[in-house]
């Protein structure tokens, strides 16, 4: 019987020669070195203890091997589960105690902290990797045979368990079976026309769903290649379009705007590229418009979350609309209802996004309460709002626990900031709403300026006056020099309405 997502991934390599990855030091890794690498790592986690569905926890530097590590738990019949670098040990602790895996691979600069920790808690095994790909795992891997015979896994079995970014409070364990991966990834290769002859510029980390199971899975899909970066680099990125080395790029938004601050983006310099696709946070229209004056392609936004992967996305050949996230995926049902009664709006009515389709996950690991509330007659509450407009396509608003409740009117962040952007000398800003003795909400502007601007809360009020009606103007400004942000570059609103919540008492 057949690894529901590995047996696919097999059969989609294109011959054991095919370049999968160029590394930064110019190395080249093909399909068969992946199917022998990620052999013996399968076999190394089978001689460690690893069974069916037992957690294989992974906080390590991107690098060919981890790579390598995530395809091997796959074949293990394992569930993968890869933590953002940035995380503490102390953060580290939680997920480790919720999770409970059998094997914690570590980059080795904490090693012996993390012994300590899994002798604490009872994890059974830890390894190392770095970033050049040694450590004890690799080391120990190499007295494993190159070939494996994967564990059979079923459709409905647990492929990953993926944490949230943390956004809106602490993160939650997202179980992602075997289905959930391999349709998505299907569904968007077809969608996005990826196919053997790309080469996709891989700078995104492999702890987050969008670089490893939307970039990664959809490559491995596609029998295509990429050039695997731990960082984005616009300079280097820049180079290797316009000598024609890669086809493609998956970006978050800043990936564009920090092309645009580069001179070198032009027509002739992305002239070979076939695809640029953003996601994880919204893409500016301003952005979009912008990249598209510079270089003449339209960049394809696109809208999902780790409990779902991608659900909605611009179309390939139809019209990539800036502002939009696009139209609902094949096989995928999205639909806008109302928060308070949960009944279904109409069309161009805002409301809360919900998603149904086989790319929905299985719920949240060990929280049976909190996945029962966010399910509504088998649809998936994403938590955010937004609103399908006439021609299908969907706008997301921002998020529910984002919006702010006025003297009874709703007002969303995103309309308002948009605003403030606007005014010269202003950088970004988040708008919130912090309890108010008259109105229960207040809006409020958090607002980052630019070196040297001389805006007063004054002359952003006066801007905003003929902008916006009334009750969504802010009735306070205050000035930052950054905004806070999470490991994943989204902003904590939750920590701006903490810092802000007396102003107004
Ligand atoms: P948490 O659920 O822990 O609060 P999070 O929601 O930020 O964190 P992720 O799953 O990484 O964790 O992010 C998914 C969210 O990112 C979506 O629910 C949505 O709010 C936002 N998002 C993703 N893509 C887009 C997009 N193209 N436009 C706007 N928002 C997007
Ligand atoms: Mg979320």
């Amino acid at each position: 019987s057949e690894n529901h997502l590995f047996s696919a991934i097999r059969a989609a390599i294109p011959s054991l020669d095919k370049p999968l990855a160029t590394l930064a030091d110019g190395r080249v890794e093909t399909y068969g070195d992946a199917l022998a690498l990620s052999a013996r790592l399968a076999g190394l986690l089978v001689a460690r203890g690893v069974k069916p569905g037992d957690r294989v926890a992974v906080q390590v530097e991107k690098s060919w091997p981890a790579l390598a590590l995530y395809l091997a738990a796959v074949r293990a019949g394992a569930v993968y589960l890869p933590l953002n670098t940035a995380y503490t040990l102390n953060e580290v602790e939680y997920f480790l105690t919720d999770a409970e895996p059998t094997v914690f691979v570590c980059r080795p600069e904490i090693e012996a902290e993390a012994r300590a920790l899994a002798t604490r808690l009872g994890v059974p095994c830890v390894e190392t990797l770095s970033t050049d790909g040694t450590g004890s795992l690799t080391e120990a891997a190499t007295a494993f045979p190159t070939t494996f015979a994967d564990v059979p896994r079923g459709p409905e079995d647990l492929g990953g368990i993926l944490y949230t970014s943390g956004t809106t409070g602490r993160a939650k364990g997202a179980m992602l079976t075997h289905a959930n991966l391999l349709s998505n990834a299907q569904t968007l290769k077809d969608y996005w026309r990826f196919t053997a002859d790309d080469v996709l510029l891989h700078a995104l980390p492999i702890f987050h769903t969008h670089g490893l199971f939307v970039a990664s899975n959809i490559i491995l899909l596609s029998g295509a290649s990429m050039v695997f970066r731990s960082k984005f680099d616009p300079k280097e990125a820049l180079q290797l379009m316009s000598e024609g080395k890669v086809t493609s790029l998956m970006g978050v938004p800043t990936f564009y705007t920090r092309l645009l601050d580069q001179p070198g983006l032009t027509r002739e310099a992305t002239a070979k590229m076939r695809l640029f696709v953003s996601g994880s946070a919204p893409l500016l229209a301003e952005t979009h418009r912008a990249f598209r004056e510079r270089t003449g392609h339209a960049i394809l936004e696109r809208y999902g979350m780790t409990e779902t992967g991608m659900n909605t996305s611009n179309p390939y050949d139809g019209e990539r609309i800036a502002g939009t996230v696009g139209l609902p995926l094949p096989g995928i049902n999205v639909r806008v209802t109302d928060p308070e009664t949960g009944a279904a709006l109409a069309v161009g009515e805002i409301g809360m996004i919900e998603v149904k389709g086989p790319n929905v996950f299985k719920g949240y690991w060990r929280m049976p309460e909190k996945t029962a509330s966010e399910f509504h007659d088998g649809f998936f509450i994403t938590g955010d709002l937004g609103k399908i407009d006439e021609t299908g396509y969907v706008h997301i608003v921002g998020r529910g626990k984002d919006l702010v409740i006025t003297g009874g009117f709703n007002v969303y962040p995103k309309e308002v900031e948009g605003e403030i952007d606007a005014i010269p000398g202003v950088v970004e800003s988040a708008v919130i709403g912090v309890p108010h003795p008259d109105f229960g909400e207040g809006v409020t502007a958090v607002v980052v300026l630019e070196k040297g601007a001389a805006l007063t809360e004054d002359a952003v009020h006066k801007a905003l006056e003929n902008r916006l009606a009334k009750f969504k103007q802010p009735k306070r400004v205050f000035f930052v020099s950054e905004l806070p942000r999470n490991t994943m570059g989204k902003v904590q609103k939750n920590v701006l309405r903490d810092t802000y919540k007396d102003i107004y008492r």
